[in-house]
């Protein structure tokens, strides 16, 4: 916070007041704050009916409950105080109670919580590695279980309950998204899984998937085919393979975030398909699902151990198919890590 010029951290809902407090504050109308000065202790403004829910610690911060009646955004611009100029917010925090913080604290100067938090949270310890790993090695699992389950005559939403099931089956407290794109579907990043498409011979079927598990995440994409694929099918995997692999091996410590994107960009240039690739290769995962550092074009920021990350290129044939290959990657000393193992190759199912 000091290096930042951060006088005060206020946290409400997202993923920074857990990871520093353990205390998950519910998306409600009333308002949870931590206020965390860099000099001095913190408090946890938090409404009186959640108290129970919050673990005491006495060494971290003091809770201050407020009832029903009481004004909890004067009570926390009271705490942060008026000797504070600039405060970083929760970047979760809901419009509502940043505006009327503004109004109750007229000289401060406000600025995104993740400026301080981003920074320590995109660096996880051997701890966080393994929690990672552990979350990885569940949807691996999955992942190999999917090649031997029948596709064909099923509809994506039928497959996505599935793959929800299994997450939960195999240790994840929750289930926080999966998509099952099949055919032209696949097209799209981040297709719904539909009720009505049926998967039928013929389809490429894009899985991508991930949880929770011991409060850190999975995400992985593999993808499969009904049937055996026709060549340019066959082909254009194979570019997104290599460019896969080719942006895993970029992401050396040191490496900017950028040209680990630029890294699978070529490759799929390259192939002719520069145009089909239309996200960024990959996010941060930690506690959150996507979280600093994005691998992105212009994200100068150089990798450092710890810092963990999907790599996850994706081509994309509007009206026709779609393929993405998505793995989560640890930056070492001793090079990239990959947390998934789970085989890389088009599944062939039935
Ligand atoms: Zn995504
Ligand atoms: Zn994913
Ligand atoms: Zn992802």
């Amino acid at each position: 916070m000091a290096e930042h010029g951060v006088d005060v951290l206020c946290c409400s809902v997202g993923a920074d007041l857990p990871y520093l407090t353990g205390y998950t504050a519910m998306p409600l109308e009333r308002l949870t704050m931590l206020v965390l000065p860099a000099e001095g202790d913190a408090r946890l403004v938090v409404p009186r009916l959640e108290v129970p829910r919050v673990e005491p610690r006495p060494g971290l911060f003091e809770v201050v409950p407020w009832d029903e009646t009481d004004d909890p955004v004067a009570i926390t611009a009271r705490i942060v105080g008026s000797a504070a100029r600039t405060v970083a917010i929760g970047d979760h925090t809901w419009a509502r109670f940043v505006i009327d913080l503004q109004h109750a604290l007229p000289g401060v100067r406000f600025r995104r919580g993740s400026e301080v938090t981003g920074p320590v949270r995109m660096v996880k310890d051997d701890e966080e590695v393994a929690a990672l790993r552990r979350a990885a090695e569940a949807v691996d699992a999955i992942a190999g279980e999917m090649r031997d389950r029948p596709f064909a005559g099923r509809t994506e939403l039928e497959v996505h309950r599935e793959l929800v099931d299994r997450m939960i089956a195999h240790g994840h407290e929750r289930a926080n998204f999966a998509i099952v794109a099949a055919g032209a579907h696949a097209a799209s990043p981040h297709h719904e899984p539909s009720p009505a498409r049926v998967i039928r011979e013929g389809d490429v079927v894009l899985c991508d998937f991930g949880g929770t598990r011991d409060g850190y995440c999975s995400d992985i994409t593999r993808m499969f085919h009904v049937g055996e694929p026709d060549p340019e099918v066959t082909e254009t995997y194979a570019v997104l393979v290599e460019a896969q692999e080719t942006a895993v091996r970029a992401a050396v410590v040191g490496a900017s975030c950028a040209s680990v994107d630029a890294a699978a960009r070529t490759v799929i240039a390259a192939a002719g398909l520069g145009d089909r690739f239309i996200h960024r290769v990959g996010h941060g995962i930690g506690t959150e699902a996507h979280e600093d550092p994005y691998l992105v074009a212009g994200n100068e920021r150089p990798l450092a151990p710890g810092h963990a990350f999907s790599v996850e290129p994706g081509i994309y044939l509007p009206g026709r198919f779609g393929l993405r290959l998505e793995d989560i990657v640890v930056a070492t000393a001793a090079g990239p890590r990959r947390l998934n193992t789970a085989p890389r190759d088009l599944a062939v199912v039935g």
